[in-house]
């Protein structure tokens, strides 16, 4: 896909985002003047990382991971060579829930389709989940329910899909976070990172 069209066909999904009055998170998203969130980096990017949700910094501004747990995903990258111009980052849900509370099945189910699009114009050879909510979804999506486990077990670990425009790799993460509150973690977060570095 030319880049052009990559550009209009993602333009579309934010357009069509701000346009999801049905949502249940809309009232909150006006009432809060906040934006949804839509992915943002390298339409070409090999590597596409798969967040919660908005949090009040990102629904505020529009920009997904650019508040604490953003940084702290900055770190990440640079420990392996890249930097967010140089991959593609979205969330499972594109508005924020109240509080930062856990997105529900059927915000879910209602936002999913935006994250559907986003995969097929970007094809990205590898999909690195954030967390459990976007684990349980992309493992069900491409057909490893069979590998999902608890994300203490599979965290770092690449799982071998077939997307609509080719093989995909599925690396599940733990959302960055996880490293906030609980410091001796981090190093954990920087070992899974490894996992994607073969893949810039
Ligand atoms: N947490 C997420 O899951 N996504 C963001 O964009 C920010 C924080």
């Amino acid at each position: 896909m030319a880049s052009k069209e990559k550009t209009d066909k993602l333009k579309a999904v934010g357009d069509d985002l701000l346009a999801l009055t049905k949502s249940p998170l809309y009232p909150y998203r006006t009432e809060n003047k906040y934006l949804p969130v839509v992915g943002e980096g390298s339409y070409g990017a090999p590597i596409m990382f798969v967040g919660e949700a908005p949090g009040e910094t990102e629904a505020k501004t529009g920009r997904p991971f650019c508040g604490r747990s953003g940084k702290l995903l900055d770190e990440l990258l640079a420990s392996i060579g890249m930097d967010r111009g140089s991959v593609y980052i979205t969330n499972l849900v594109n508005d924020r829930p109240p509080e930062n509370r856990d997105p529900k099945p059927e915000e879910i189910a209602l936002y999913a389709p935006f994250l559907e699009r986003q995969i097929d114009i970007i094809k990205p050879r590898v999909i690195a989940t954030l967390g459990r909510h976007s684990m349980k979804f992309i493992f069900e999506k491409f057909g490893l329910s069979s590998e999902l486990n608890v994300i203490s077990k599979i965290h770092g670990t690449a799982f071998q899909a077939q997307a609509a425009h080719g093989p995909v790799t599925i690396v599940a993460l733990y959302h960055p976070a996880v490293g906030l509150y609980n410091g001796s973690m981090k190093p954990v977060l920087k070992e899974d990172f490894k996992a994607l570095e073969k893949y810039k």
